[in-house]
């Protein structure tokens, strides 16, 4: 009997899962590791934060998919891989012996100010996001709030930024607060081209929305938010939506990582220092051709992940993860409207909003339906 761990309840498992549940086998013993029941389909996130969806509506549910896969569902973190000794050592004790290990834990916040995990609200992990939003939104309703600060201008930075001034304006109406994004890099949204972000700042106007560009945070306070250069700007809520950071696991465990500490993987998703080893998702990256940490490449590496633990398994050959690193991205503005973009292209309206929507629901419908 082999046995496969699968670490993490990411996006790419979840096509392992629904591989294993199609095709099972009854040589191979699957566990799953992860920390809590249902996984929250971030695509969505700013649907829910904006009151489009409820959150169920956005979840997976990981128990269900694992009984389908015939795996075992242990709800912990794993906390320290031994290479050697093939074990996954838990948060709660459990020990699992592996044959072969499979990745996709996400990354964790990138946090490179004073304060944040005391003052802000950190949009990962999304379990505890979810709690603070639903405070942060009775707050304001029951008291009132003068401004909310979202520390990063990436995409879900300002997707989360729109969400909540349609949210507050909706709930608040004349007294909802003011919301401002700041970003260090020169640029809002600097991984898109021109065009979308004159798109996105159009928007954001529409909101009264701030925009701070070239705007480091140095410290988040109780109350406000200091700048590198020592600007402070008061703030009632501040939310930490800046970049992501590599899980410390992997260095403490001994395995191979780029230098920012993300697993390193070769072309089959296979550790660079231990074959048994394969992960997807932001918490790896490719040592040759990197990918940016976007959940469409953990979506679109999950078919080949499923394919190479399998081939892993039987001693088989292994496939290469061969991606375009173009994608479509859908960028919700609040109301029901979005900001598309693929490569230089740019649009946006009600019914890419409606587009997006359709694709996130069937993605979402496809690991819940029965
Ligand atoms: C607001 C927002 C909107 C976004 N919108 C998009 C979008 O439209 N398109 C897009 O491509 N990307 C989007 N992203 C980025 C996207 O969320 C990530 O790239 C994606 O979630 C990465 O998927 P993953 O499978 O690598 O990890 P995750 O989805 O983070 O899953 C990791 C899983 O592992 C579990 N886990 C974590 N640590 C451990 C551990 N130590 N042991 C066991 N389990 C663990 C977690 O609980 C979770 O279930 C968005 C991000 C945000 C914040």
């Amino acid at each position: 009997m082999k046995r496969l761990v699968l670490l993490g309840g990411g996006h790419a498992h979840l096509f392992v899962l629904e591989d294993l549940a199609h095709h099972p086998d009854e040589n191979v013993e699957v566990s799953m590791v992860t920390p809590l029941p249902m996984l929250t389909y971030t695509g969505m996130l700013p649907g829910y934060v904006a009151g489009h969806y409820s959150l169920e509506r956005c979840s997976i549910d990981l128990v269900r998919l694992a009984g389908k896969a015939h795996a075992s569902f242990v709800q912990t973190l794993g906390v320290l891989i031994n290479p050697d000794a093939k074990e996954v050592i838990c948060a709660d004790g459990t020990v699992l012996a592996y044959d072969v290990l499979s990745i996709d834990i996400g990354s964790r916040p990138a946090i490179a100010a004073k304060g944040v995990e005391r003052n802000a609200l950190v949009l990962r992990p999304l379990a505890k996001f979810v709690n603070g939003w639903m405070r942060l939104l009775a707050h304001a309703k029951d008291q009132g709030l003068g401004s909310v600060s979202v520390v990063g201008g990436g995409a879900g930075g300002v997707e989360i930024a729109f969400a909540i001034a349609h949210r507050l304006r909706r709930e608040l109406d004349n007294h909802a607060p003011h919301v401002r994004v700041f970003s260090d890099s020169p640029q809002i949204l600097p991984e898109f081209n021109e065009g979308v972000r004159q798109r996105a700042i159009h928007n954001a106007a529409r909101y009264e929305i701030g925009l701070h560009a070239g705007s480091g945070v140095a410290e988040v306070g109780a109350g406000y938010v200091r700048l590198d250069n020592h600007l402070e700007f008061e703030s009632g809520a501040t939310l930490w939506a800046a970049g992501a950071g590599a899980p410390e696991i992997f260095a403490e465990s001994g395995l191979a990582t780029d230098e920012k500490g993300f697993l390193a993987i070769d072309e089959n998703l296979q550790s660079t220092s231990h074959p048994g080893i394969f992960a997807a998702g932001d918490c790896a990256s490719r040592v040759r051709n990197p990918l940016p940490k976007a959940g469409v490449f953990a979506v679109r590496a999950g078919p080949v992940l499923a394919a190479n633990l399998r081939a892993a398994l039987a001693g088989g050959p292994l496939t290469e993860f061969r991606t375009r690193r173009n994608y479509l991205a859908l960028l919700s503005t609040g109301h029901k409207h979005a900001i598309g973009a693929y490569g230089p292209l740019g649009w946006e309206g009600n019914w890419a909003w409606n587009w997006k929507d359709r694709i996130d629901r069937r993605f979402v419908d496809r690991f819940t339906a029965t």
